[in-house]
C-alpha cells in the first residue's frame, strides 16, 4: 500500500483548487459536495465556474498568482488541468509540506482521490494506488449496491443516543455489544426502513440497557420477500441483502434454483410450499415456523415467488407477525404479470387501447365461477390471469358471458423470466387449446387488445407448436 486512507477535516481551513476547463470544474463538484472551503485560481481566465448560490458562500475566486499566492491555514491543495502551473505547484507545496494532489499525475502528488461512496456519516473510500480509477469505481458500484441506502441515517441515529448510553454503560465491551445488538436487530431494521421514529421510540424504551446488551439471545426478525418471477437478476437490492443476511429461509416451491443460489451458504432453506400433487405444510404451520424461528433470534426470511402481496398469502403471514409481537419488513418482487409482460413485451396499457389493467385469479374452475366475469366487460382493460391454467375453459365462459369478443387477443406466458419462458398467442376462442400448447406451467393469462403487440416469443423452439392465429384472424 503506498497510499493510506485518511479523512481530511475540511472544516480546518480552505481547499486551494488550481486549474482550467472542465477538469478543474469537475474537481471542483467534488469539493464543493463535500462542504470544503475553497479557494480557486481559474488559470484559464475563465471565471464562469458555474457554482450555485449556497456553494458560491464557500467559494473565494483567487485572481493573483498562485506560485506566490499566501498558503497560511491552507489545509490542501488540488490543481485539476493546470499543467506545468500544476507542476510548479507541487514543487512549493511539498517543500511547504502541504499535501498536493496533481490530477493524473502520481509523482508530483503526494495524496490521491478515492472513488467515494457517500452515504452521509457513512464513507467508503476505494482507491487502487493511482493505478486504475475506472476499477475503483466499479467496485465502488459494487459497494454501492450493497450497503443499504440509508446506512448514513443509522449511523447519524447512533451517533444521536451515543452520549446517553455511554452514561448508562460504562463498561466499553458491554457498551460495543449493545450497538451491536440494536444494529443488528429490530431497531437497526427500522432505521434502515426509514421508520426512525419506530426506532427512535424502541430504543428510549429499552429501560435497562446493560441488561438489553447481555441477553444472550438475539432479538430475531422476519423478512417477506419477494423473489420474482425466476430471473434471479431480477432480485431487487434488498430483497439480495435479505438473503444474505438470513439465519434461515422458508420459499416456496416456485422459487427458481438460481434464486436459491443467492442464499449465504450456511443458511437454512426449507421448503415450505405447495407442489403440484404434494400439499405443502400449511399455512397455519408456516406461520408457527416462522414466528419460533423468529423468537429463537433468528433472522427469518419468508421468500416468496413474485410479489408477497400478490396472490401470495402475504397479507395473512403479517397478520400472524405482527399479533405475535415479532419485528418484520416487507420488500416486494416482481409479480409474474409484470414479469411475463416485460419477457414477451406485451405493454399492459396502451394509449387509447388499454386504460385498465386487472390482476384476478382463476385457480381451479371453482374459483373460476365466482369471479364477477360483469366487471370485466371494459374492453379497454387488460386482464391478467393468475392460477388459470385449470380454469381456462371457465375463464373463457366467463369472459364470454361478459360480452367479450371470442377474437379477443390472448396470450399464455408460462415460466416467464426463466431460461424455458414460452409464450403462445392467439384469441379467446381458443384460450383452452393454447393452454394446452404450453409444456408446463406456472403460467398466467394475459387477456386484451394489447397482446397484439407481443413482440417476442423467441424463446419458443421448433419443436413446440406455435399458432399465431392472432395473424390469421387479422
Ligand atoms: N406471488 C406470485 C403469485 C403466486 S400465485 C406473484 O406475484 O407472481 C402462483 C401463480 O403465479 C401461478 O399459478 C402463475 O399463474 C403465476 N406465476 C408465478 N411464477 C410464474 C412464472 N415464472 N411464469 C408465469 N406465471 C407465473
Amino acid at each position: 500500500m503506498r497510499f493510506l486512507p485518511v479523512f481530511l477535516d475540511l472544516k480546518a481551513g480552505p481547499v486551494v483548487l488550481i486549474g482550467a476547463g472542465e477538469l478543474l470544474r469537475a474537481k471542483l463538484r467534488v469539493l464543493a459536495a463535500a462542504g470544503a472551503r475553497i479557494r480557486v485560481h481559474a488559470i484559464d481566465g475563465n471565471q464562469d465556474l458555474g457554482l450555485s448560490p449556497e456553494d458560491a458562500a464557500r467559494i473565494e475566486i483567487a485572481t493573483g498568482d498562485p506560485l506566490t499566492a499566501d498558503l497560511a491555514g491552507v489545509i490542501a491543495i488540488v490543481c485539476a488541468g493546470a499543467s506545468d502551473v500544476g507542476v510548479a505547484m507541487s514543487v512549493r507545496a511539498k517543500a511547504l509540506g502541504l499535501p498536493v494532489n496533481v490530477m493524473d499525475d502520481l509523482e508530483h502528488s503526494s495524496f490521491i482521490f478515492p472513488a467515494i461512496v457517500d452515504r452521509g456519516d457513512v464513507v467508503v473510500a476505494v482507491g487502487t494506488g493511482g493505478t486504475s480509477p475506472v476499477v475503483a469505481r466499479r467496485v465502488r458500484e459494487k459497494i454501492e449496491a450493497l450497503l443499504p441506502a440509508r446506512i448514513g441515517e443509522l449511523a447519524e441515529f447512533i451517533g444521536g443516543f451515543r452520549k446517553s448510553i455511554n452514561e448508562r454503560i460504562a463498561e466499553f465491551p458491554l457498551r460495543r455489544r449493545f450497538w451491536e445488538r440494536v444494529i443488528d436487530g429490530p431497531i437497526g431494521a427500522s432505521v434502515l426502513a426509514g421508520r426512525k421514529g419506530e426506532a427512535d421510540a424502541a430504543l428510549k424504551a429499552i429501560a435497562d440497557p446493560s441488561e438489553f446488551a447481555r441477553a444472550d439471545k438475539p432479538e430475531g426478525s422476519v423478512a417477506l420477500v419477494g423473489a420474482g418471477p425466476g430471473d434471479p437478476d431480477l432480485l431487487t437490492i434488498k430483497a439480495l441483502r435479505a438473503l444474505q443476511d438470513a439465519d434461515i429461509v422458508f420459499h416456496d416451491e416456485l422459487v427458481s434454483g438460481e434464486i436459491l443460489d443467492r442464499i449465504r451458504r450456511d443458511t437454512t432453506r426449507v421448503p415450505v410450499g405447495r407442489r403440484v400433487g404434494k400439499p405443502g405444510i400449511g399455512q397455519d404451520a408456516i406461520n408457527k415456523r416462522m414466528i419460533e424461528a423468529a423468537q429463537a433470534g433468528q433472522r427469518v426470511v419468508r421468500l416468496k415467488g413474485g410479489d408477497p402481496f400478490v396472490f401470495g398469502r402475504g397479507g395473512e403471514e403479517v397478520e400472524a407477525l405482527r399479533a405475535a409481537g415479532i419485528a418484520y419488513s416487507i420488500i416486494p418482487g416482481i409479480t409474474a404479470g409484470l414479469g411475463g409482460a416485460a419477457d414477451f413485451e406485451v405493454p399492459l396499457t396502451y394509449r387509447h387501447e388499454a386504460t385498465r389493467i386487472t390482476f384476478l385469479t382463476a385457480h381451479k374452475a371453482r374459483d373460476a365461477e365466482v369471479v364477477d366475469w360483469s366487471t370485466l366487460t371494459d374492453t379497454k382493460m387488460t386482464v391478467v390471469v393468475y392460477m388459470g391454467m385449470t380454469a381456462a375453459p371457465a375463464i373463457r365462459a366467463g369472459l364470454f358471458a361478459a360480452g367479450r369478443s371470442p377474437e379477443t387477443p390472448v396470450g399464455v406466458f408460462a415460466r416467464v423470466t426463466r431460461p424455458d419462458a414460452q409464450g403462445v398467442i392467439g384469441t379467446l376462442r381458443d384460450l383452452p387449446e393454447l393452454v394446452r400448447r404450453t409444456h408446463g406451467g406456472p403460467a398466467i393469462l394475459i387477456i386484451g387488445d394489447v397482446v397484439r403487440h407481443a413482440g417476442s416469443l423467441r424463446r419458443q423452439t421448433p419443436n413446440q407448436i406455435i399458432s399465431d392465429l392472432l395473424d390469421a384472424a387479422e
